[in-house]
């Protein structure tokens, strides 16, 4: 794809017709979407606010602490706050304020959605993000703490459906995370000449620019408070981030996580193939292959686990959702929990029978 006009002209056409675009980045969970919201906001003239629903939640306390990077001493959001109309479009306000004219989002809420990207004056421009799904599996059984198996079952089998990958249209971008991480300049080209706007040289190196996230992975933030030598409390995977910090101040690929490679053993690859291997193949990701034996050993170990899960099903009660998030070993502690809970009840009982027929 080639921009038919250069990035100046398409600056002046933005700021005289004064549209205020929103990127709209949908994407399943631990795709790397906030490297990729930082990336798209390094740009004079875009503002990353990540997931939209946190800071929107916080219209009513002043949009207190609303900022991932400078916390509550952020200059930025307690101005907004200052000047914030609740019966006014929440972006066209952000816009104003920032002095930008595209906002970068991801994965809003459809009440949000509904409440504020419907309005007239915002041009929504969609940008869909698919990563490898073993990948996508080891990092829900990480962050969840359930196992491998459930990964892949309850999460990321759901997935495909959802998210599926397009060729490009005029209103609509999709991207392999791979791809993306694979060719930076190019494919950040490809999002610019999408949006209208060119990238400016440094656009990768995000950190350098002005950012004020709201939302988003703690380790990707996190670079931007070690680039301005801000605090960084604690945080699970900090060395993994520094040393990715490291690898891109050299200039070299960033966030190439392929921690699931070793994560991921014959089997648990087999049962990923078994259940979403031709989603993931749809996404365009090359399936494992099995030998024989391989398979007739990983399909008997199969029929001890729990059973093959449904495809696609009625909308689940909350209860259900909630169990299923538990993971295998929460779930079966609960069950032991519940167990003993109704022993307890059935000797309380049996006493109470025991001392009532003592009394009489
Ligand atoms: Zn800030």
């Amino acid at each position: 794809m080639r921009c038919p006009q250069s990035g100046a002209y398409h600056r002046a056409v933005a700021m005289r017709s004064s549209p205020v675009t929103v990127v709209q980045i949908s994407s399943p969970s631990y795709t790397g979407t906030t490297w990729l919201c930082l990336l798209l906001g390094s740009h004079d003239r875009a503002f990353t606010l990540g997931p939209p629903d946190r800071v929107w939640a916080l219209r009513e306390k002043n949009f207190e602490d609303a900022c991932r990077v400078h916390g509550r001493d952020c200059p930025f959001w307690s101005g907004f706050a200052r000047r914030y109309d609740p019966k006014a479009n929440f972006y066209l306000q952000l816009a104003d304020h920032a002095q930008r004219d595209i906002i970068v989002i991801n994965n809003p809420t459809p009440a949000h959605e509904q409440a504020e990207l419907c309005h007239p004056d915002l041009r929504i421009r969609p940008i869909r993000v698919v990563r490898d799904g073993r990948a996508l599996a080891c990092s829900f059984a990480r962050h969840l703490k359930i196992d491998l198996h459930d990964a892949i079952t309850e999460h990321v089998q759901h997935l495909f459906h959802r998210f599926p990958m397009e060729d490009d249209r005029d209103d609509l971008l999709c991207f392999r995370y791979e791809d993306f991480l694979g060719a930076q300049r190019d494919s950040l080209d490809r999002v610019g000449c999408y949006l209208g706007i060119e990238y400016p040289r440094d656009a990768l190196e995000y950190w350098k620019f002005d950012h004020h996230i709201t939302s988003g992975n703690a380790g990707t933030i996190a670079l931007l408070k070690f680039f301005q030598g801000l605090p960084v409390p604690n945080f699970k995977d900090r060395a993994f981030y520094e040393g990715q910090f490291d690898q891109m101040r050299q200039g070299q690929a960033a966030f190439d996580d392929h921690r699931w490679r070793d994560e991921l053993g014959r089997r648990e690859l087999y049962y990923f193939d078994r259940f979403c291997g031709h989603g993931n193949a749809a996404w365009g990701y090359a399936p494992d292959a099995f030998t024989t034996q391989e398979r007739e050993a990983f399909e008997a170990d199969l029929e001890g686990k729990a059973p093959t899960p449904v495809l696609s099903a009625a909308p689940d009660s909350p209860v259900i959702v909630i169990l299923r998030n538990l993971g295998r070993r929460r779930r079966a502690l609960l069950a032991v929990a519940a167990g003993l809970w109704v022993l307890s009840l059935a000797i309380t009982a049996a006493m109470a029978w025991v001392l009532a027929r003592g009394v009489a």
